[in-house]
């Protein structure tokens, strides 16, 4: 081997070297992180209600024959006082709502969000699985990005829950200006000073607040700030009896809903592909 090639096959392996113990002394050496405060842990009274059932409604999919595929959608909650859709996946107008982006931002938005833009506004995809978007009687969204807020540009009138928190987030023109938010979304949104969804100080599970939407426990949410201030996490507490993951022996409910996710993807589009009854 000539001399050079060895030279620089011994820089490339000192280089290497030197970058998997930076990686080793940046992954493994970090301070452990401080006990976490002492909260309540409630364990939740779930009654049976009679008609409460929840469905995952697919609006768009990607690379939905692989592994790194992606799938945005709706979850219909069906109670007897009204329909609760949370999350409202992408906007049909999502090409349109991005025109004005620079370049960069364009780019960004059409490829990654944009792959799981709708086929059919999400009312149209509603009927196609046999329910009536009459029904509804309001919308949640476990955060206002906009590949789950957008859905709400075909849904007229329709209230939609957000806290304080996500409204100020969603309204600031700094997250707007970088597409992760769209401002034709927050029309749809309650005013920034009037959010519709305020949690009480009353544990839940192992959060210290919660909010329950019918005042049933069938629906519950909590903060799950984060991902943005104000993300939330949705308990929908379908019948104890029914519920897949309580069954002897049975594969945990994630595993089952990735497992019939995945499967039934890639066969039925714009069906409900998951009954969780
Ligand atoms: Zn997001």
């Amino acid at each position: 081997m000539p001399r050079v090639l060895k030279r620089i096959a011994l820089v490339v392996f000192f280089l290497v070297a030197v970058m998997a113990v930076a990686l080793y002394a940046v992954y493994f050496w970090r301070a452990p992180l401080p006990a976490a405060a002492p909260h309540a842990r409630v364990a939740p009274v779930i009654s049976t209600i009679p008609g409460l059932t929840a469905c995952w409604v697919e609006t768009g999919k990607t690379f939905s024959n692989f592994s790194f595929g992606a799938t945005a959608g709706t979850i219909l909650v069906k109670h007897p006082a009204g329909d609760l859709l949370i999350d409202a996946g992408n906007s049909s107008h999502f090409d349109d709502e991005i025109r004005s982006f620079p370049l960069g931002t364009w780019l960004k938005l059409k490829f990654l969000a944009g792959q799981l833009k709708p086929q059919a506004p999400l009312p149209n995809l509603l009927r196609r699985v046999g329910e009536d978007p009459a029904k509804l009687r309001w919308v949640i969204l476990s955060h206002a990005h906009l590949d789950h807020a957008g859905g709400l540009m075909d849904l007229p009138g329709m209230p939609v829950l957000l806290t304080r928190e996500e409204l100020q987030f969603a309204n600031d023109p700094k997250v707007q200006a970088k597409g992760y938010v769209i401002a034709a979304h927050t029309q749809k949104f309650p005013l920034a000073d009037v959010p519709t969804l305020r949690f009480e100080a009353k544990p839940y599970e192992t959060f210290d607040e919660s909010a329950d939407l019918y005042k049933d426990g069938s629906v519950v949410v909590v903060p799950l700030r984060g991902h943005t201030p104000g993300s939330v996490g949705i308990f929908v507490n379908l019948s104890p009896k029914r519920r897949p993951g309580t069954r002897r022996h049975s594969r945990s409910w994630a595993q089952r809903v990735q497992e019939i996710l995945s499967r039934r993807a890639a066969e039925l589009r714009f069906r409900t592909i998951a009954r969780l009854k």
